[in-house]
């Protein structure tokens, strides 16, 4: 069975180089972040808080830490210190949230909006109607400390092909809309944040710039 290493240079072999990976290391041993480190890779996923800043206080600090899960607005002051991207924004309280504990911590934290594209009702995310109505409202022009750079979403976990990549190109579509809406002329909004272990591929044809691999590279989760 192949390494962790050789699996994160496997994969970085085979994306274009506008595409970032991500590896999904929630649940994982820092042994294995190590292990992958070893083999180049810095930007690591997780998708609990504290976990995060557990692993964020423990390994080497020029990790690029992003946070990909539902985050609840009470975690937030725990990750605001050092998180590079946080992808998973589906509220404007959220948003609030990550602005005041960025001021707090005198940085501007990058933000993606999390679409919600799958048909699946289990997913979080923001409709395309909730996503204009926060970047139209006068809190968010407010927000000094928090800058949107792109959008995420996670397709239907479906063997269909057709059905994920329909996903994608609409998640695509979302992001060329908002870009030309409210972002034009804006070089930070570039992120299309899209592709898992099973998807990637498709993400990547379908124009994603962060891939966010997990079993992948580290095998199964072991949830205890
Ligand atoms: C767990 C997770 C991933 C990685 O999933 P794999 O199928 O293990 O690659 C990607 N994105 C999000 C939001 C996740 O929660």
């Amino acid at each position: 069975m192949a390494s962790i290493a050789e699996k994160i240079i496997s994969i970085k072999g085979q994306i274009p180089e506008q595409v970032r990976l991500v590896a999904v290391s929630k649940t994982q041993p820092m042994t294995m972040i190590e292990e992958a480190m070893a083999a180049g890779q810095l930007i690591f996923g997780e998708n609990k808080a504290l976990e995060m800043r557990d692993k964020y206080e423990a390994l080497p600090k020029n990790i690029h830490w992003h946070f990909i899960g539902h985050l609840q607005s009470n975690k937030v002051k725990y990750i605001a210190p050092f998180v590079k991207l946080i992808h998973s924004v589906d509220g404007l309280n959220l948003l609030e949230e990550i602005n005041k504990q960025a001021l707090k911590n005198d940085r501007i934290i990058s933000c993606l909006l999390q679409f919600h594209i799958a048909s699946e009702e289990t997913k979080f995310g923001l409709s395309v109607e909730e996503a204009y109505a926060l970047l139209r409202s006068d809190e968010f022009k407010q927000m000094k400390n928090i800058k949107i750079t792109g959008v995420m979403g996670m397709a239907s976990n479906t063997f269909d092909t057709s059905i994920i990549r329909q996903e994608f190109q609409y998640l695509r579509t979302i992001f060329q809309n908002i870009q030309y809406d409210f972002f034009l002329g804006d070089i930070f909004f570039r992120e299309l944040s899209m592709g898992m272990s099973g998807d990637y591929q498709i993400a990547i044809q379908e124009g994603s710039t962060l891939i966010r691999v997990g079993s992948s590279i580290f095998g199964v989760r072991n949830y205890s």
